[in-house]
């Protein structure tokens, strides 16, 4: 069973504009004021309403740069004052929380690391307790969704209904092209859980180098997704941390003006009956999908009983592997793809080794 979160829509919040994306710029570190000045300017030239920098620093190794501390907000404070921005942070701590609430932060974060601390989410629920500032939760470090889940939940009792989610990848162990795995069917499930959570995603972190931050971006907003944190800095090949995976604001920009932006739903009369009528076939065959799975495991459940009666072992390896063999080189005639093939058929087998496994085991 979900949970229930109360959400207030973006629309509520006070600091993003039409049109979609609702994009969070800034660089990954306040460095210096005049650094936090002229990144600020940059972008705030091009429409840029909310922007970013981090504070405190989460780092894997001591002795890297981690953050200026307190005195960044002062500088961010001033680009507020100055360029009409709203300003945001990662917040990881009660005392961060209360140093950003002195200097006028809008918006704070819970980075990947904080989520994955209960203790700590909860003791920065209490603290943003009767504040009415938005907080969006980066998912864990891990893919645990319950993780995630749970840390919005502690929020949300504590009042807060401005909240949303940001999608930064998943810590592997696996080389991959990016910095962190996108398992985007995460995302997926959160926001068919969560459809009212408004949902961004942090392209710089998840790709790692500024190549694939578009590709993200576009994989991202084809999903539905409502917003971008994009790390953006004057000088990123100059920047203490996370200088593979900076934009320049002037690379930032031409990166947005090459989206496209789809619509959630439209009132297009012809769009809705076509779409109803694909919807209705497809409803079509994953009925007789069911079908053919519950006969398949019929026959499983025979063979099962045969085996056992014959005291064959139910597990046949090099018959699976041909078998397999055989339906991804068919998949690939269809068109697809082999690790879907593997997935499906995968599951499927191992579901009727379960029953043949509970055949054997019963008596
Ligand atoms: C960040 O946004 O600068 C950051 C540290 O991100 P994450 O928590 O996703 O690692
Ligand atoms: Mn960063």
């Amino acid at each position: 069973m979900n949970s229930r979160l109360e959400i207030a829509p973006l629309s509520e919040w006070g600091m993003f504009t039409e049109p979609r994306p609702c994009v969070i710029a800034g660089p990954c570190s306040a460095e210096s004021e005049i650094q936090i000045m002229e990144t600020a300017r940059q972008l705030r030239s091009f429409g840029i309403n909310v922007f970013r920098a981090g504070i405190w620093k989460p780092r894997t190794h001591p002795g890297s740069f981690e953050g200026v501390g307190a005195k960044g907000l002062k500088w961010m404070q001033r680009a507020k004052k100055e360029l009409g921005l709203k300003i945001s942070t990662e917040v990881a701590s009660e005392k961060h929380v209360f140093e950003c609430l002195k200097y006028g932060v809008d918006l704070v974060w819970l980075g990947a690391r904080t989520t994955a601390n209960p203790f700590l989410v909860q003791e920065i629920a209490d603290a943003l307790k009767d504040v009415d500032i938005p907080v969006l939760v980066k998912n864990p470090v891990n893919a645990d969704i319950d993780l995630w889940i749970g840390a919005l939940e502690r929020l949300n009792a504590a009042g807060i209904r401005k909240l949303g989610v940001i999608h930064r990848g998943f810590s592997t162990f696996s080389k991959i092209r990016y910095r962190n795995d996108p398992g985007w069917q995460i995302a997926v499930e959160l926001r068919s859980r969560y459809p009212e959570l408004p949902f961004f995603c942090d392209p710089s972190h998840m790709a790692g180098k500024r190549e694939y931050i578009q590709e993200i971006s576009q994989r991202s907003l084809d999903l539905g997704l409502e917003g971008l944190m994009v790390e953006s800095h004057c000088d990123p090949t100059c920047a203490l941390s996370d200088a593979a995976q900076q934009l320049t604001p002037d690379d930032l920009k031409k990166l947005l003006e090459s989206l496209t932006v789809r619509e959630n739903d439209s009132e297009d009369l012809s769009y809705k009956e076509n779409i109803d009528q694909l919807r209705s076939q497809i409803d079509v065959i994953d009925e007789n999908l069911l079908n053919m799975l519950a006969s398949r495991m019929n026959i499983s459940r025979k063979i099962g009983e045969y085996k056992k009666k014959n005291n064959i072992a139910i597990l046949q390896t090099s018959r699976w592997d041909s078998i397999l063999e055989d339906m991804i080189r068919k998949g690939e005639g269809y068109g697809l793809p082999e690790k879907f093939i593997t997935t499906v058929f995968n599951a499927i087998h191992e579901a009727s080794v379960q029953v043949q496994n509970d055949i054997l085991a019963r008596d």
